[in-house]
């Protein structure tokens, strides 16, 4: 298992003492507004438990974000400050914003802030050595400062200065939510119980290539569904009609069920499906078929009752599940169907505690609270491309840095 200090570990320094200690916490609050106002908070409520966990253990405590795509400049409607409300809010404390990451004015902040105080640090993309990566700017943030805490896992796809620079100036550690997801994200990939089913599914192949190619060599089982399962359907003969189809990907599709082969991993693709002439909810006309009997003018938009039945007892044989895009358009009723069915049987089989069941992805998160059954996964990520990354086993800068 990958290493990395947490919270605990930093409790332990100097004689487990952070009193008056600066602690730079690096979270996610590139929070979703409109008209000025934060619509989901759901960010801030995830570096909670680390923020409030070193105020509590009195130390200073400074925060690191960035929101939108400020380009290195300076912009009044992508100021840090407009969150501030929402962050007291969330904490329960009060705020103290800052309008620099470094020099004297954050040297003034640290002074006047008691011990368990808090302050927020300007959108660090406003600097451009942020996305540069520059050490210059790594080394001005951590000048002010004793430790490097990073609790932004969905920023750790970014080498960034304030996603990566600072682990190498600084002693790092996870904070707590990225612990969670570095823990859960292992226990679903990189030592899992066996047997493993990836669900990968989806508008198109061309986007979760890498994410193909990589599970095909982890999981034993890899269930496709969504857009993506018409592309390998095609691959494999099949008349698809008017289906989102990436016909210029069948060869690679047939690739990566070689490769799948080779290495012991059963691919699953629908053997029924939902289909309409037209791409719209409850459409005036739809049927469920075999796949060999889609007509040249209808449209695959969910996978169909028998297979989704037959996939719930591959399910019910795996010890361990991740999953990343819905089965069907799920956003069109009825092609939701599968998606939920699915999902509903991934939950109940963790309420059993027959399986760890990790999933990711802004639509699959969509898809499964549609469900009504996020809270009963082991872990639901919301780190859209870094988690996508991770699927891809790739390296995540802001991790490795971290590695203790
Ligand atoms: P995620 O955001 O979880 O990674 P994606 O963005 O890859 O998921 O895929 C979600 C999209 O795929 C949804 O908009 C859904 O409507 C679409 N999709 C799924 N199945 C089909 C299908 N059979 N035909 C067309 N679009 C589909
Ligand atoms: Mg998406």
């Amino acid at each position: 298992m990958t290493q990395f200090k947490t919270l605990d570990d930093l409790h332990k320094v100097d004689g487990g003492n952070v009193h008056g200690k600066v602690v730079l916490v690096r979270v996610d609050l590139n929070l979703p507004m409109q008209d000025g106002a934060v619509t989901d908070d759901t960010r801030v409520r995830a570096a909670a438990p680390t923020v409030l966990e070193l105020a509590d253990a009195g130390a200073k405590v400074l925060l690191l974000a960035h929101f939108g795509r400020p380009k290195g400049e300076r912009s009044s409607t992508q100021s840090l400050s407009m969150v501030v409300s929402t962050v007291e809010s969330v904490l329960g404390r009060e705020v103290m914003f800052c309008p620099e990451i470094y020099g004297p004015v954050v040297a003034q902040v640290v002074g006047i802030l008691p011990p368990g105080g808090i302050a927020l640090l300007e959108n660090t993309r406003f600097w451009k050595g942020e996305e540069a990566n520059d050490p210059e700017l790594a080394a001005a943030i951590a000048a002010n400062a004793d430790f490097y805490v990073n609790d932004a896992f969905s920023a750790a796809h970014r080498a960034h200065a304030t996603t990566e620079g600072l682990a190498h100036v600084l002693p790092s550690f996870a904070g707590r939510s990225m612990e969670a997801e570095l823990v859960a994200l292992g226990k679903a990939l990189d030592h899992p119980e066996r047997p493993v089913a990836a669900v990968v599914g989806g508008a198109k192949v061309s986007s979760k290539l890498d994410v193909l190619r990589h599970l095909v060599d982890k999981v034993d089982h890899l269930i496709i569904g969504g857009g993506m399962a018409n592309t390998f359907l095609a691959a494999r003969g099949v008349a698809v009609g008017k289906s989102l189809c990436e016909h210029d990907l069948t060869a690679t599709a047939d690739e990566i069920m070689v490769n799948a082969e080779k290495s012991g991993c059963t691919v699953h693709l629908p053997y029924d499906v939902a289909v309409s002439k037209e791409f719209a909810a409850n459409p005036a006309s739809f049927r469920v078929c075999n796949v060999h009997e889609v007509e040249a003018d209808e449209m695959i938009l969910d996978v169909g009752p028998a297979a989704v039945e037959a996939l719930a007892d591959v399910l019910k044989t795996c010890r361990t599940l991740v999953w990343n895009g819905p089965m069907g358009a799920f956003e069109m009723e009825p092609f939701d169907t599968a998606t939920v069915a699915l999902a509903r049987t991934a939950a109940a089989l963790t309420k059993e505690g027959s399986l760890i069941s990790v999933a990711g992805g802004g639509d699959t998160v969509a898809a499964l609270n549609l469900a009504g059954v996020a809270g009963d996964f082991t872990y639901v990520s919301t780190a859209g491309g870094a988690f996508l990354e991770w699927m891809e086993g790739r390296v995540l800068p802001g991790v490795a840095a971290l590695e203790a």
